[in-house]
């Protein structure tokens, strides 16, 4: 009932024009084009993004919105994926109903508006897991991961595009700030460091940790702080948030009950000459490692060994994503932000060796964060 009711909201002409939009080719952007373009940010260039994106943004958004409407296993009628569609069709028509951008005026409000749209979607992320978990709990649990392959597909597509979206609108926003910090081109820092941004991340998860469990084992970054190159020091600093909690699950859970000192986690920062391999979490993290039946689908967004923080939140409005674990999307997500510029995500684990009193060796998890360098690479488009 409540969904039909939702769905009457938004009229036949704008579903119809989601149709059409929704149709058009998409444009990717590149690294490299992003800072060259807005290295030299002028009154006319900044026009002509806004230009650019009145027309790109409405694409992008409405070909979301058609897949919100057509998820199988009647995922598309969860309360929480309706409450995001709505979020995507809001968005989609505040932007067509916005005029043709001509000043530097019109501008301007663009850059409002899309700022509006940006905040309006910040909870997108916990509130698809709560849907895909409301899902999860009806489906027989005979269906394996196989059957939801399409959805998982689908997550990844649609995770891949809102990262592209935001970085599109947030980039455009940061233009506007009269004070950029040095060396900022919006989103983009020129020189990051990737060994600070490591240690910033690697302390924010320690104190996740250290609030959900009371202690936090050590985190070691190996590497030249003064080696940087240009990268979305928010993106970075996901990633290794992300891995790092795992890592620092893992140790914790591994040596909660022993009276040995938990090893500390090692990140490594190495300076390739195309790609910076972050072996962060070359978690040499010792935490036991990922068993073998669970390794093939630490990716998927439906897998996690954690409880879901969503059972003890019954109010939508609360889900907060800064937990130790749970959601199973940490590593799908950071997957994602590391191919968005065309680099990537591995882990390599060595499950259970048990023989506790060999000291040499103890079983873990690597992570290997690959990071394009160069930045030339398209945004991929799903
Ligand atoms: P979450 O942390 O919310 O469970 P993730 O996508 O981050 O979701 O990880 C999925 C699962 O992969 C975890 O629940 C855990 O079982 C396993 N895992 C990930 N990283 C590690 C690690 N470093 N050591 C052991 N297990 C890990
Ligand atoms: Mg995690």
């Amino acid at each position: 009932m409540a969904a039909k009711k939702l769905y009457d909201s938004f009229s036949k002409s704008l579903l119809e024009e989601v149709q059409r939009w929704g149709s058009m080719k998409q444009t990717g952007v590149s690294l490299r084009y992003m800072l060259e373009f807005g290295s030299r940010f002028t009154d006319r260039n900044l026009i002509l993004a806004a230009q650019f994106l009145h027309k790109e943004l409405p694409i992008r958004i409405a070909r979301r919105a058609i897949e919100l409407q057509s998820l199988p296993y009647g995922l598309s009628q969860k309360p929480a994926i309706l409450k995001v569609r709505d979020w995507y069709l809001d968005s989609f028509r505040d932007l067509r109903s916005f005029p043709d951008i001509k000043d530097k005026n019109d501008e301007q409000d663009f850059t409002k508006m899309i700022n509006l749209i940006k905040v309006r979607h910040n909870n997108v992320v916990p509130t698809m897991a709560l849907g895909v978990q409301q899902l999860k709990k009806d489906l027989d649990p005979k269906l394996d991961c196989k059957d939801l392959d399409d959805i998982h597909q689908f997550l990844d597509r649609f995770y891949m595009s809102r990262i592209g979206i935001r970085m599109l609108i947030g980039q455009h926003v940061a233009m506007h700030d009269p004070n950029p910090p040095p060396d900022r081109i919006g989103y983009i820092h020129a020189k990051m460091s990737p060994v600070e941004v490591a240690r910033n991340a690697s302390e924010d998860a320690r104190s996740v940790c250290l609030r959900e469990y009371g202690s936090a084992p050590e985190v070691n970054v190996y590497g030249d702080p003064d080696f940087t190159f240009p990268y979305v020091p928010n993106h970075l600093h996901l990633m290794v948030f992300e891995l790092v909690k795992n890592s620092l699950r893992a140790v914790e859970e591994r040596f909660m009950d022993s009276d040995k000192i938990a090893p500390p986690i090692r990140i490594i920062v190495a300076d390739g000459l195309e790609d910076v391999t972050i072996k962060a979490c070359w978690v040499s993290d010792e935490g036991g490692g990922i068993p073998r039946s669970g390794l093939p689908r630490i990716f998927t967004y439906l897998y996690s060994t954690a409880k879901n923080p969503l059972d003890e939140q019954a109010d939508l409005g609360t889900a907060d994503v800064a937990t130790m674990a749970g959601y199973g999307f940490g590593l799908p997500i950071s997957r994602l932000y590391a191919r968005y510029f065309g680099g990537d995500l591995q882990i390599i684990s060595m499950e259970g060796y048990e023989e506790d009193n060999s000291e040499s060796f103890i079983a873990g998890t690597d992570a290997y964060l690959h990071l394009s360098r160069l930045g030339d690479s398209q945004e991929p488009l799903p």
